[in-house]
Parts: structure tokens; C-alpha cells; sequence
């Protein structure tokens, strides 16, 4: 039989925002990547995390995506009433299978649907909130097994 036991995380609790959220997938093999492009490169530590399938393809008006699409932006709208959110992140990544499986993009056409998606996204949230800062970056693989982030232009 399983002990349940308590555990006590080494990371100390900092009570102080930084009043940022990052939009991105879910997709768990690009967890550390995002985290330190996030928290090491941009100087983000604490962000406000909106891990979802694809992204913010869930912004960008999709039939399909209808339902992501009106939750997310609800979970937007608090984040940046509650938490005071000044800039938002958008991480598109390469070969992401949300798009492949679920909005049937061709492989070909996949990298500009994505961008296209976050300028979508990008005008989606400025409805909510004209203020807030929004920026993207597109998660590529190198042929050595590392992942690389570039601007895109929004
Ligand atoms: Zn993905």
C-alpha cells in the first residue's frame, strides 16, 4: 500500500507579482524550456501560467475552438482584473499537434497559421484590455535536440 506522506517544496512562497501571464501549450516535453526562456531570459519569475492545447489558438477564432476560446478568455479577463496583469507572453511551438490533430492545419501551413493565430489572439486580448503589453515568440527545434524562441512580429 501506497504511503501518502506530506511533501514540503525546497521553493520558498514570494508573495509578489510580477504581473505577467504566458499563453502557451500544454504540451509537457516543453515545460522547462518555457519555464527558463520565461523566468531566466525575460525576467519573469512567478508568471501567471495559461497552459492550454495549442495555445492561443484558442484566441484566434476557430469554429471549433468555440468553447477554449470563450473559457480562456474568461480566465484572461481575471487574470488581468485580480492579478493586475501588465504584460502577456504568446509561445506558439514548432509541429504542434493541436493544430495538426484537432484544426487539421497541413504541416506546410502550420507555422503561419500560428502566426496568424497570435495576431488573432493579440487583438482578442486587446478587447479586454487596452494596457496590457502583448509579445511572441515562436519555440523552434534545432537539428541538436534544443529549443530555440523567436520574436514574431505581432
Ligand atoms: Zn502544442
Amino acid at each position: 500500500m501506497n504511503r501518502i506522506e506530506v511533501f514540503e517544496s525546497r521553493y520558498p512562497f514570494d508573495t509578489e507579482r510580477v504581473r505577467a501571464a504566458a499563453i502557451y501549450c500544454s504540451d509537457g516535453r516543453l515545460g522547462e524550456q518555457f519555464d527558463e526562456f520565461l523566468q531566466s531570459y525575460l525576467n519573469l519569475p512567478r508568471y501567471d501560467r495559461l497552459a492550454i492545447p495549442g495555445g492561443a489558438a484558442s484566441l484566434a477564432s476557430h469554429f471549433v475552438t468555440f468553447r477554449e476560446s470563450e473559457g480562456l478568455l474568461e480566465q484572461l479577463r481575471f487574470l488581468i482584473d485580480v492579478h493586475q496583469l501588465e504584460q502577456i507572453v504568446l509561445i506558439a511551438h514548432e509541429g504542434c499537434a493541436f493544430y495538426s490533430d484537432r484544426l487539421k492545419i497541413s504541416p506546410l501551413q502550420l507555422e503561419s497559421q500560428q502566426q496568424i493565430d497570435m495576431r488573432k489572439a493579440l487583438q482578442r486580448v486587446r478587447a479586454i484590455s487596452k494596457q496590457v503589453q502583448i509579445r511572441g515568440f515562436f519555440a523552434r527545434f534545432t537539428h541538436n535536440g534544443k529549443v530555440r524562441f523567436e520574436p514574431v512580429q505581432l
